[in-house]
């Protein structure tokens, strides 16, 4: 007898999201997280605003994490848009319905992290191994074994790797993957301003740089900024008065006087796409799976999506006493999964190489609104993904 139906690794949003979503299972489910228990009950502000679609918190209010999240932590998103350089308007993502209607909304990710953590405390059948990394995985058609770094073995039907974009347990599986590292950094840090956003997302593609404002309220912000990634490490080291004026003059004073409320915080950039999303008894969700540009915002939302097919596939297994890690569910797992981010993905890298691209050929593309044009089916994939509900 193995010792759990499935073994997750990573209890980030997707792996605690694909746990929570298999609670009518009454599966036997170990979830292995390198962060302490502590971390993961209150985790720490990371500066991610995420870009929840309507479809996202539909699936977070099904998980029972949505009506945890206060709603002082809840921020409209009215519309997107996107500039580059000093042309006029190039792409805008607006809702269906004018008036009131909202794209989506803006939750902090320790926020949503902590709201799934709290689902699953408790849920019967999950065990939690906190603190603990994992040194080994390996899995086969008779089933997965995982080494924890601590020195302790599991044995599990199914392995699922939701331990991040540069998931060891999907290079140990010999799962090949793309990986795209960028050479640049993204600071985010929460700022106030003088002038109204009006909920308003703004993206601006300048010459050298791209910023992006975030609304959270009338007057406040997450500004984004992406640079080159030793440009990021300077500026992140400026003092509180020096980094918002920096910030506020790379916006071109658009947003007004500006004053830093928290952060900054660091990211290097790196897209990454698996070249499958299944082998024997093994499937990889959330970034393990597919490592979007936050560009577009979508990481999370198809990570959610991920979890949420996959427990959708193995509870109809479950329902009618068929096996959870047959090669033809982990085969359906992976189509669906293509099928919802592989277009998504390859748009949202198409538009950065379009926007940031300093070669005369993509700034003539820019100028004469080629650009826009060629973008033009992403711009609806991403609007009609924003509003799926
Ligand atoms: C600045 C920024 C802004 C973003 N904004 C948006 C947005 O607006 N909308 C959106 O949809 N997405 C956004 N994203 C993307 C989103 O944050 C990610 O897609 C999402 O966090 C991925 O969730 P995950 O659970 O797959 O991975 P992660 O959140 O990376 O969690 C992985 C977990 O696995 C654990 N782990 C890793 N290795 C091991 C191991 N060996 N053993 C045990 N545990 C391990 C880690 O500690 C971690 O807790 C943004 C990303 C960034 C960087």
């Amino acid at each position: 007898m193995r010792d759990f139906d499935i073994i997750v690794v990573g209890a980030g949003p997707a792996g605690l999201g694909f746990a929570r979503a298999l609670e009518p299972t009454g599966l036997r489910i170990a979830l292995i997280e390198r962060q302490a228990e502590a971390e993961l009950a209150s985790p720490p502000v990371d500066g991610r605003e995420i870009a929840l679609t309507h479809r996202s918190v539909a699936t977070l209010e099904r998980l029972g994490a949505w009506d945890r999240i206060a709603p002082e932590g809840v921020s409209a998103l009215r519309g997107a848009r996107v500039y580059n350089g000093r042309s006029p308007l190039a792409l805008g993502f607006d809702p269906e319905g004018g008036g009131d209607a909202r794209l989506g909304c803006l939750v902090s990710n320790h926020l949503i992290r902590q709201s799934l953590f709290e689902t699953i405390e408790g849920q019967p059948g999950v065990t939690l191994f906190a603190g603990t990394g994992v040194d080994h995985v390996h899995a086969e058609r008779a089933g997965a074994t995982v080494a924890l770094a601590d020195g302790r073995t599991l044995t599990a039907t199914l392995l699922v790797a939701a331990d991040s974009r540069f998931s060891m347990v999907r290079d140990q599986l010999g799962i090949p993957a793309e990986i795209n590292r960028l050479g640049k950094s993204m600071l985010v840090a929460r700022v106030s301003h003088a002038l109204p956003n009006n909920g308003i997302a703004s993206e601006w593609f300048d010459y050298g740089q791209t910023i992006a404002m975030l609304p959270l309220g009338e007057r406040r912000s997450s500004a984004v900024l992406t640079l080159p990634s030793e440009a990021i490490e300077r500026i992140a080291a400026y003092p509180p008065e020096l980094l918002a004026a920096e910030i506020e003059r790379r916006f071109d004073q658009r947003l007004g006087a500006m004053q830093l409320v928290s952060g900054p915080h660091v990211y290097p950039l790196a897209t990454t796409y698996a070249r499958h999303f299944a082998s024997d008894s093994a499937a990889l969700i959330g970034d393990a799976a597919v490592g979007m540009h936050p560009v577009t915002a979508h990481g999370f939302n198809l990570g959610l999506q991920s979890g949420a097919t996959l427990a959708h596939l193995i509870r109809v297994a479950v329902a009618r006493h068929r096996p959870i890690a047959s090669p033809l569910l982990l085969r359906r797992y992976e189509a669906r999964h293509r099928i919802a981010t592989r277009a998504l993905y390859s748009g949202t890298n198409l538009l950065v190489r379009l926007y940031t691209a300093e070669h005369r050929g993509a700034r003539f593309a820019r100028r004469t609104g080629l650009a826009a044009a060629r973008m033009a089916p992403v711009n609806t994939a991403i609007t009609r993904m924003l509003l799926r509900h």
